[in-house]
């Protein structure tokens, strides 16, 4: 077979050799350990909680050495093609405060970087130079089996309990003639590209034909014969040395329009976009030994494989492991966190949890330092499916909110409201907020503001048991609607020990006797006179002695109040939300169920 002539008759438009393009992506002037990593989505429109994950490792690898991360667009298949998908990811990303350094940018904004282009798409001419020069040397062919044939082969090897796919006897075109290629050809069939695969089973003159022996590929793998059969075993940096059976098939690197697969333009990309770390899932590792093979046939060496385990949830029905499902599990969207209002540090520190099993000892060990002071590990991550548990999302976000400061939380309750809740900016933003068509009163919207948010945020926040129950902002701001008269309700009972002439009463005299300018002593001593004076106990202890002597104790007394208050009954403590509240709505809060 005339190489020569097969290249020039599939590739006649391909002037350029991978020489020429070694020359235009040179390797990237960065200090000796900085990582280049990138995130290669399909421009799918969704956005999920596992490219998430991703992108942080991608992200924190290239960023704590110095080095470069860049975005890649992987539109090889343009059926899966959403309009602006790009700005999804890069919004999505700079939420969490992820940031790319180089690489696709969405509409209107610059490309940065020398690697581009950085869309699959655009770079149609860059992968056919490889493959012509894979032509020329032999390694690849041109496949003209149709559907039907295909279909017909699998057939048989299902029938033969055989392993399926295009190889040995069945890679019917390997053989094809120059001549009957250009028949082919002219004839109009369509045909992709496929690679003469070297096989693995170890023929008698290869350098490791006892069992056991081990020699090293071009790209860098070890290869092994384990009886016979060539194996490559690679270090991958979460899970060690993974071991697999070579390649043997001849699989398909161009489609019949001339787009590579998946797997080409990995190689192809990675290679002259000079990555060193691939983190990718894990579904991604049994197909490695086809790039391996790929990198031989290229002369490339191999980067370094970051295969992250599959993020998994416990299935409430049996109890179960299972993975994440975009169908079952609203929060494998990013978008759940933003709409729900997230704080983005808490989403990225609990993600270090389950990514980095050092991190909460690390946290514990500094509860004040910035996550991005610890030192990621791809050695400390677990390979097997990383369990993600929204109640210990939770969790952490209380943490990381306790570590907010009340003024910074308040803008970032503002903002959420911004975008997902702007009816409730004239409460949370006050006059900033109100828009002209408003429903809250000049009197009340002035009293309201960011100042006035933030301190309703720190309530309780400080002293040694600081209370813990702001987690993110929709559930924050149910959490705290009584402070705006808009929302105050009451929504539980007295409790049953006071009754309704007596709550009338202790609202009259505490209105009566109210002093804004009382410290918090002087306020309680206030309470238990009145409920002292009343017939009920100055200390709960006197009442369960002695339940006979007295109607109830104190804490039924402060509740009463509580309760005109602020409208429930487990709440801060009362005199710091009066204070924050203000002597008017505190008196007129009492007041309205005096009339
Ligand atoms: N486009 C691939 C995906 O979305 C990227 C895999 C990789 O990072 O190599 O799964």
């Amino acid at each position: 077979m005339d190489n020569q002539k097969l290249a020039e008759l599939l590739f006649p438009h391909i002037d350029k050799t991978p020489a020429d393009y070694e020359a235009m992506y040179p390797q990237r002037d960065l200090p000796e350990g900085a990582m280049v990593t990138r995130m290669g989505p399909s421009p799918t429109g969704f956005i999920h909680l596992g490219n998430l994950y991703g992108a942080f490792v991608d992200e924190r690898l290239a960023h704590q050495s110095g080095g470069t991360f860049y975005l890649r667009i992987e539109d090889t298949d343009d059926k899966r093609y959403v309009e602006g998908a790009v700005e999804t990811i890069t919004s999505a990303l700079r939420f969490f405060d992820i940031q790319f350094d180089e690489g696709a940018a969405a509409e209107g904004e610059e490309t940065r970087g020398a690697y581009g282009p950085y869309y699959q798409s655009q770079r149609a001419e860059i992968y056919q130079a490889f493959v012509k020069d894979l032509v020329l040397r032999g390694q690849a062919y041109p496949c003209f089996l149709t559907e039907e044939e295909l279909a017909e082969i699998r057939a048989e090897q299902e029938a033969n309990k055989e392993t399926t796919g295009i190889y040995g006897k069945y890679a019917r075109c390997r053989d094809l003639t120059l001549e009957e290629i250009e028949a082919n050809i002219q004839a109009g069939k369509p045909y992709v590209m496929r690679i003469r695969s070297k096989g693995n089973i170890i023929d008698p003159d290869h350098c490791c034909h006892e069992t056991g022996g081990t020699c090293t590929t071009r790209s860098g793998a070890k290869c092994v014969n384990h009886d016979g059969v060539m194996y490559i075993h690679v270090q991958d940096a979460v899970r060690g040395e993974v071991a697999m059976p070579a390649n043997d098939q001849d699989v398909v690197i161009l489609k019949a329009n001339g787009i590579p697969t998946y797997h080409f333009a990995h190689v192809v990309d990675d290679h002259l976009m000079r990555t060193t770390h691939v983190v990718r899932g894990e579904e991604w590792l049994m197909s490695l030994p086809i790039h391996v093979e790929l990198f031989d046939k290229l002369g490339f060496p191999l980067p370094t494989y970051c295969h992250t385990a599959v993020l998994m949830k416990l299935d409430e029905e049996t109890g179960g492991k299972r993975k994440l499902s975009k169908r079952k599990d609203p929060e494998l969207s990013l978008d759940y966190y933003r709409r729900e209002g997230y704080h983005p540090q808490a989403v990225k520190e609990y993600l270090l949890t389950i990514l980095n099993s050092n991190f909460e000892e690390w946290r514990m060990a500094d509860p004040d330092a910035s996550i991005d002071d610890f030192r990621f590990t791809t050695e400390k991550m677990s390979s097997a499916g990383a369990l993600f548990d929204l109640d210990k999302l939770n969790d952490v976000s209380k943490d990381v909110l306790l570590r907010t400061p009340a003024d910074e939380l308040a803008s970032f309750m503002i903002g959420w409201a911004e975008e997902f809740r702007p009816e409730l900016l004239p409460l949370l933003a006050g006059d900033a907020g109100a828009s002209g068509e408003s429903d809250v009163s000049g009197a009340a919207a002035s009293a309201y503001g960011p100042e006035y948010l933030a301190k309703i945020l720190d309530l309780g926040r400080d002293g040694k048991k600081p209370r813990k129950d702001l987690i993110y902002a929709r559930q924050i701001f149910d959490f705290i609607c009584y402070f705006f008269d808009e929302c105050f309700k009451i929504e539980e009972p007295v409790p049953e020990e006071v009754s309704d002439e007596d709550a009338r009463e202790i609202l009259q005299r505490y209105l009566d006797s109210y002093d804004h300018s009382d410290d918090q002593s002087q306020w309680f001593d206030k309470i238990r006179a009145i409920a002292v004076d009343m017939g009920y106990a100055a200390k709960p202890k006197d009442y369960k002695k002695h339940p006979e002597d007295y109607k109830g104790h104190v804490g039924h007394v402060s509740t009463v109040i509580r309760l005109a208050v602020m409208g429930r009954t487990q709440s801060p403590d009362v005199w710091e939300i009066q204070q924050i509240l203000g002597e008017e709505r505190t008196k007129a809060r009492i007041g309205a169920l005096l009339v």
